[in-house]
């Protein structure tokens, strides 16, 4: 029987929706920051898309396009500077940077409460510890994905095929916080399809073009697929979606799966790190203080 398929670009619409309300109610709109380095074509396409999904619900846009031989010491003090500025909700710092400037050194000087990419080691730390702050946004789709899809988290045996700081590990550790038995599977793996067949939940972002067949997929699994890959013309993902779905109970495709939730966990962050500094600048510890 053919699994049912995830429509990740609707939930992802619904979670637009619930951000273009969640800023109405909101004093003042929260603004974003977007700071695009240099003239990378692709990196251009992707911040102008988060730019027009943000301003659709009505989040300002404040974006800096700086010249790709900025120094480092001129980018960090952009950051700086915008970390400073209370009308700035969220920082995100594009990347991949052109390779002259050191991309942790700059992510290190967003202030954790706007780090809506969630890459900042306090955000990480935060992650890691269980408090609350800031999640990198792919993973986080990927739980409201399940959520909308209505898959049980709590008890199920996860697997996560990947474990880079952006996607694997922090998605490994919010499934982990939602009471799920986590497996994480990297490069070195033995048995790789052995392991993912025991998943009642199978996320793949190796970012490997069908890692994953079926032979690797518990019959009824909900498979996640993170990757996405540029092939004959066409987007594939992680996993054999035409074999996969055959097996799976329940499966995201590529194109329209876990892509248009990473835009859309962008905004949500946005929405959160405004409330948490009204919240804060109303305390006694005043505005963005990073404790
Ligand atoms: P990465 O290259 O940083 O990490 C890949 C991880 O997969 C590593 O931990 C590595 O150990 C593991 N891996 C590699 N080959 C493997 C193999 N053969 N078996 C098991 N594990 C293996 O990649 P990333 O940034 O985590 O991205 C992963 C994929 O997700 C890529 O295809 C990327 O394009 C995609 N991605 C999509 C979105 C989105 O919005 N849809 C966002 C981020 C990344």
């Amino acid at each position: 029987m053919s699994a049912s398929v995830i429509d990740g670009a609707k939930i992802a619409r619904s979670v637009r929706e619930r951000v273009a309300r969640e800023v109405a109610e909101l004093p003042t709109p929260p603004g974003l920051a977007t700071v695009l380095v240099g003239d990378d074509p692709a990196s251009a396409i992707y911040v102008s898309s988060k730019r027009k999904q943000c301003v659709q619900a009505g989040i300002r846009d404040l974006h800096r396009h700086l010249p790709g031989d900025i120094t480092q010491e001129e980018l960090a003090d952009v950051i700086s500077e915008l970390s400073a500025d209370p009308a700035v909700s969220g920082i995100l710092l594009q990347l991949p940077l052109p390779d002259h400037l050191d991309a942790g050194a700059l992510i290190s000087r967003i202030h954790p409460d706007k780090d809506v990419d969630g890459l900042t080691e306090v955000s990480a730390g935060r992650l890691a510890t269980g408090r609350p702050g800031l999640r990198p946004c792919t993973p986080s789709g990927v739980i409201e994905l399940l959520d909308a899809a209505e898959i049980p988290i709590t008890g199920a045996e996860a697997v996560v095929v990947g474990r880079s700081p952006l996607v694997g590990k922090p998605l490994a550790q919010l499934l982990l916080q939602r009471d799920a038995t986590v497996t994480a599977c990297h490069s070195r793996t033995e048995e790789l399809a052995a392991v993912c067949r025991r998943a009642d939940i199978l996320v793949a972002a190796a970012g490997v073009p069908r890692l994953i067949g079926a032979d690797a997929v518990k019959p009824g699994a909900t498979v996640i697929d993170v990757g996405i890959h540029r092939r004959e013309g066409r987007l594939c993902g992680d996993v054999d979606f035409d074999t996969v779905r055959e097996v799976a109970g329940t499966i995201t495709p590529v194109p329209g799966g876990v892509g248009p939730m990473t835009i859309a966990m962008l905004m949500a962050n946005t929405v959160t790190a405004a409330r948490r500094q009204s919240t804060r600048a109303g305390s006694p510890s005043g505005p963005a203080s990073s404790a």
